[in-house]
């Protein structure tokens, strides 16, 4: 099998240093193993996503040096594809509508001791998981907003364990085989009823139909390779070899943010920085230097 990798940027905003060093290190990773590099445009959210961030993000990648195949996918293009692998978890009874705001959930999770998720999150109260199908059926039908939300523990019943191979490092220095445990995140949402798809499931058919092989991205989604690796299981996808970087902080040390000026690619480029410089800064060799 050839070795593919894939840099998986969302086009709400321009690219910083961290994403310079996560394509760099997909680039690098892909040339040294012969490999090849595609580039995945995760823009299901369109009140966040623009053709003009889109552009500029395949040109910042361009200038860096990459050389990806063409063309890219991008997520919008394969709502078909997320909405057959939801209904394939429906088919299971694996997922249900719910239908809490964001006021009752916050209201339902207040006590201080309210577990979280790893991003620091409440975990959904689903107290709509046990509702008669018929009542949930009929809230659907009658225009409620709703989401779809995995039934985690009887998903994880179902997967049995699951566990992954991290060739890089978590954010504790999590390495080798790693026990995966995807239920801190609890119900988690896998479509809304404007968009049929959520982050977890698009990311898990897209490694998939593209036939990702490795996964290299940042260490604040080392966790949710739990989530990736029940999904895979229970659709029956392949599991790819994760290697999860760590992050480029600013001077602070927070994590870069999209409205980041001084390190957002752009400026560095209008004030003169070369490729080189960019990988000097996020302290990677030389172009071509193993
Ligand atoms: N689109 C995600 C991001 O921009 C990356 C997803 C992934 O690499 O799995 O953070």
């Amino acid at each position: 099998m050839i070795p593919t990798f894939r840099f998986a940027p969302s086009p709400n905003g321009d690219l910083h240093l961290g994403h310079a060093y996560s394509a760099l290190l997909n680039g690098d990773r892909a040339r040294a193993s012969g490999g090849r590099l595609l580039i995945r445009i995760e823009d299901i959210d369109p009140t966040r996503c623009r053709p003009e961030f889109e552009a500029a993000i395949l040109d910042d990648l361009a200038w860096l040096g990459l050389d990806w195949e063409k063309p890219v996918r991008r997520q919008s293009e394969h709502f078909d594809a997320y909405t057959a692998a939801l209904d394939r978890l429906q088919a299971m009874d694996l997922v249900y509508p719910s239908f809490m705001s964001r006021a009752e959930i916050k209201a339902a999770t207040a006590a201080p001791d309210w577990p979280r998720d790893p991003d620091g999150a409440p975990l959904y109260p689903a107290l709509d998981r046990d509702l008669d199908p018929g009542e949930a059926a009929r809230r659907v039908a009658g225009g409620a907003p709703f989401a779809w939300r995995l039934k985690m523990d009887a998903a994880i019943g179902r997967a049995g364990p699951l566990e992954f191979t991290e060739l890089g490092s978590g954010p504790d220095g999590e390495t080798g085989t790693i026990l995966a445990d995807p239920s801190r995140w609890g119900d988690v949402v896998l479509a809304r009823k404007e968009t049929p798809t959520s982050y977890h499931l698009s990311v898990v058919v897209d490694d998939a139909d593209q036939g990702v092989t490795h996964v290299v991205r940042g260490a604040d989604l080392f966790h949710a390779t739990g989530v990736h690796r029940l999904l895979q299981t229970l659709l029956g996808l392949p599991a790819p070899v994760y290697r999860h970087h760590g992050l480029i902080l600013d001077p602070a040390g927070r994590k870069l943010s999209k409205s980041e000026g001084s390190t957002g690619l752009s400026a560095l480029r209008a004030a003169g920085a070369t490729p080189a410089d960019i990988r000097r800064m996020v302290g990677l060799p030389e172009a071509g230097v193993p």
